[in-house]
């Protein structure tokens, strides 16, 4: 039983490894939402079945309100920053002529600076492979980039503008 009603809100589930025993059987629920007195939130729930572990955390968004977000990632460890995307937030990278828009079926998502780059990794990859004569070019440069950047040697801006204002994201600790 997860710790709270996730309900047919936003939220994100995984496996990870469990602090308690070791294994990978670690469930972890994520769900992001406005909790009264404490405003927008990251809820985040956690439960090991094979060893009983059991974790519940409430991490508010100081954010709230703002409307675009930039934060720096100049190192390795900022990769591990938390990015929370609400349907509206619209995710740019200009030093790497990235941008992720809302879209016509805008889904929000929690992941992690990391993540986001798979995201654009992946669409580059396939259009390296499908493209022919510049636009291949261009895809495979930015695929040659986006890596760069996974690896820590290119430093980069992530922006989110988000016309809600729920959007965020969180820096490692
Ligand atoms: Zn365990």
């Amino acid at each position: 039983m997860p710790l709270v009603d996730m309900g047919k809100r936003e939220h994100l589930s995984y496996k990870a490894v469990c602090p308690g025993c070791g294994e990978d059987t670690l469930a972890v629920e994520e769900l992001y939402d406005e909790i009264p007195g404490l405003g927008m939130a990251v809820l985040v729930s956690m439960f090991c079945p094979k060893c009983g572990v059991r974790a519940y955390h409430e991490i508010p968004l100081e954010s709230r309100g703002i409307k675009k977000i930039e934060f720096r990632v100049s190192g390795g460890k900022d990769l591990s920053a938390r990015v929370i995307r609400s349907p509206s937030g619209k995710i740019l990278i200009p030093e790497l002529g990235l941008e992720l828009s809302p879209g016509s079926r805008p889904v929000g998502f929690v992941t992690n600076v990391e993540g986001v780059l798979q995201r654009f990794l992946e669409v580059a990859e396939q259009l390296a492979g499908i493209a022919e004569g510049p636009k291949k070019e261009e895809a495979e440069l930015a695929v040659k980039r986006i890596k760069s950047a996974m690896g820590g040697s290119l430093p980069f801006t992530i922006i989110i503008e988000d016309d809600l204002g729920n959007s965020a994201i969180i820096p490692p600790e």
